[in-house]
């Protein structure tokens, strides 16, 4: 028998170094940082104006073939690579990982901190806490959830002057309005700055935002795996009484918040993105902005810290960046612009940064080049492709595979047919990326418990896939990997967008055609008549086939993608349409993680997490 250590077990039995040694190392001054706790500490933006002379470095994105529930590794090889290129080739490099939600944590996949010894440590902070951006998202998203219920309430109970009077009080004997109000007044047109002077129609404009209760889009988050707030009534108690409504929860990295916190670039663009949220439509359907509610300041200053990437270390002691995770089913999926930008500049032109995208390179890689460096106009230099023998087999007519269950025998013996037979989708995702003009290198991450020798999967030589042993050998073992990547980086990449919902359908999934509902083509009508036509596409697909039906592995050809509805992030700045129907709120399985998770009191260790 071999017996490996469990995540976590690993991750303790090495001592991470003081963050601001390695903060120290890694060129920043003491006062770009704020510390967290010993091992955690923030980075100011502030250090994007003193290093925007420097070059940026090689930016490199880890994606991968269509996967098995259980997950192939991204977040594994992320790792690994930049331990191998910092660790054992010397190079500069940066990881720049999503923050996990505690959904999967405590529900069914577990942490994202990667695993064996490619991992970032301490994995319990990481996948815990860390330094609370989650919970400044949740709280942020909650308030403008309770501003919107408000509103309606004051609106609907109160008069034209009661609201005003309330709205813009008297201090000190004077009404003045504040620098929020003063642009909603230039919005409605009224141009006036004196209080006294409105008419009444003008006031009764101004007080009513007359939103339409059955438009809401605007939900409250949990970032708990907690199916039973799926639909959920709200206003029952006395005081509310005749304003109830049917609302639902979703998982706070569902957010359209932690959409944004991903996609902004600075403080200023993240209060404007916040500001032009929309949660409704008013009665006369027009867009009910955060901005209109007057919440806007109030959700930039709970957003403050939040906005700054956490940096944290490799267990080979080589730095991270964690920052913002947006659900990569209705939202875009990738960590954030600013970790990339700064640790671009960090690492100087010759180092490297090593982002993921979840999900296949057909969601998460179509949308962190379509949707994420549209936005930031950083070009990718590599993309590596991860693929596991395990997925590969499914692909290739293997049964299905689910978490929790164990392994059939197809997997656990050699098959060099289902392999073979499976390569089809490693080849239509490295067309995929082809398309995007960006050199792609393919990586096989080796599982420790597989019988299977690579060597023997010889049809694999022609993808040059390049074998990796990091999950049991560390940086060592993905050296190979970080001699491909630097070799491909010189290649020139001629990295171009793909545009249009047809393009994607067809050419990224390999469907015949789109059909759109009347409820998606009426929802494209009003949005293109609110002006919000241009916006990006973010697809909602299902990640475990390239079509939209889950069970159809390989390669599916022949089908029409049907979008049941679209829906719109405005402050992220995408519109998303919905290929069949999406869960935003996941729920806990018979058998959840968190059985397996428990505190030693004495020693204050956490347990079973992985
Ligand atoms: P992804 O980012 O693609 O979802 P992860 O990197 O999170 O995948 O890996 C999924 C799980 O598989 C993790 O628990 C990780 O520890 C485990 N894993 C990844 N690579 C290996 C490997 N080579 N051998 C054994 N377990 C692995």
């Amino acid at each position: 028998f071999v017996f490996f250590s469990s995540d976590i077990e690993i991750s303790r039995a090495q001592s991470p170094k003081a963050v601001d040694v390695l903060a120290k190392e890694i060129g920043l001054l003491t006062d770009e940082i704020e510390i967290y706790g010993q091992t955690k500490a923030k980075v100011r933006l502030s250090l994007l104006e003193r290093l925007k002379d420097q070059p940026d470095g090689k930016y490199v994105l880890v994606a991968g073939i269509t996967p098995t529930p259980l997950g192939e590794g991204k977040s594994t090889v992320t790792i690994g690579l930049v331990q191998a290129l910092t660790a054992h080739l010397k190079i500069n490099s940066f990881a720049c990982l999503r923050q996990p939600s505690q959904g999967p944590t405590f529900g069914v996949k577990g942490g994202a901190a990667g695993g064996g010894y490619a991992q970032v440590i301490p994995m319990e902070e990481f996948n815990l806490h860390l330094t609370g951006d989650i919970h400044a998202i949740t709280a942020a998203n909650n308030l403008l959830a309770a501003a919107i219920d408000a509103r309606i309430l004051h609106e609907n109970t109160q008069s034209d002057k009661a609201l005003y009077n309330r709205l813009v009080p008297v201090v000190k004997g004077v009404r003045g309005f504040s620098s929020i109000q003063l642009a909603r007044l230039r919005r409605l047109g009224i141009n006036k700055t004196d209080p006294e002077t409105l008419t009444e129609e003008e006031i009764s404009r101004f007080v009513r935002l007359d939103i339409d209760p059955s438009t809401i889009t605007w939900q409250r988050v949990v970032d708990t795996n907690d199916r039973f707030l799926r639909k959920i009534t709200i206003g029952q108690a006395n005081t509310e009484k005749g304003f109830v409504r049917q609302a639902q929860f979703d998982i706070a990295v569902a957010s359209e918040i932690m959409a944004i916190l991903a996609l902004t670039t600075s403080l200023e663009d993240m209060k404007e993105r916040l500001g032009k949220i929309v949660v409704a439509n008013d009665k006369k359907g027009e867009p009910v902005t955060a901005e209109d509610l007057g919440v806007t300041g109030a959700l930039a200053v709970l957003m403050k810290d939040a906005i700054k990437p956490t940096l944290m270390q490799t267990l080979e002691g080589t730095p991270v960046f964690v920052h913002a995770g947006p659900f990569a089913n209705i939202a875009h999926g990738n960590s954030s612009i600013l970790a990339d930008k700064i640790a671009l500049k960090l690492v100087g032109e010759k180092g490297f940064v090593v982002t993921e995208a979840g999900f296949g390179a057909d969601i998460g890689m179509e949308k962190f080049f379509n949707i994420k460096c549209r936005a930031s106009g950083l070009v990718p230099s590599v993309v590596v492709l991860v693929a596991t023998v395990r997925a590969l087999k499914m692909h290739g007519g293997g049964p299905s595979v689910s978490a929790g269950a164990p392994l059939k025998k197809e997997y656990t013996e050699e098959n060099l047919q289902l392999v073979a037979d499976g390569c089809c989708n490693l080849q239509k995702q490295i067309q995929i990326t082809q398309l995007f003009g960006v050199p792609v290198v393919v990586a096989l991450n080796v599982f420790n418990n597989s019988t299977d020798q690579i060597s023997r999967y010889f049809f694999l030589i022609s993808f040059d896939a390049v074998p990796c042993n990091h999950w049991s050998d560390g940086g060592r073992g993905a050296v190979k990997l970080a001699q491909a990547v630097e070799k491909a980086a010189n290649q020139k990449s001629s990295f171009k967008y793909l545009y249009s919902l047809e393009t994607i359908a067809q050419k990224v999934y390999g469907a015949e055609d789109i059909e759109l509902s009347p409820a998606a083509q009426s929802q494209i009508d009003r949005y293109t008549r609110q002006g919000f036509g241009k916006l990006p596409i973010c697809m909602a697909k299902t990640h475990l086939s390239l079509s939209h039906q889950p069970e159809k592995k390989g390669v599916p050809t022949g089908f029409i993608l049907p979008i049941s509805d679209v829906r719109a992030s405005i402050g992220a700045g995408f519109i998303y349409p919905l290929v069949g129907t999406m869960s935003t709120m996941p729920g806990l399985p018979t058998r959840p993680c968190f059985y397996d998770i428990d505190l030693d009191p004495v020693t204050e260790e956490v347990k079973g997490l992985f």
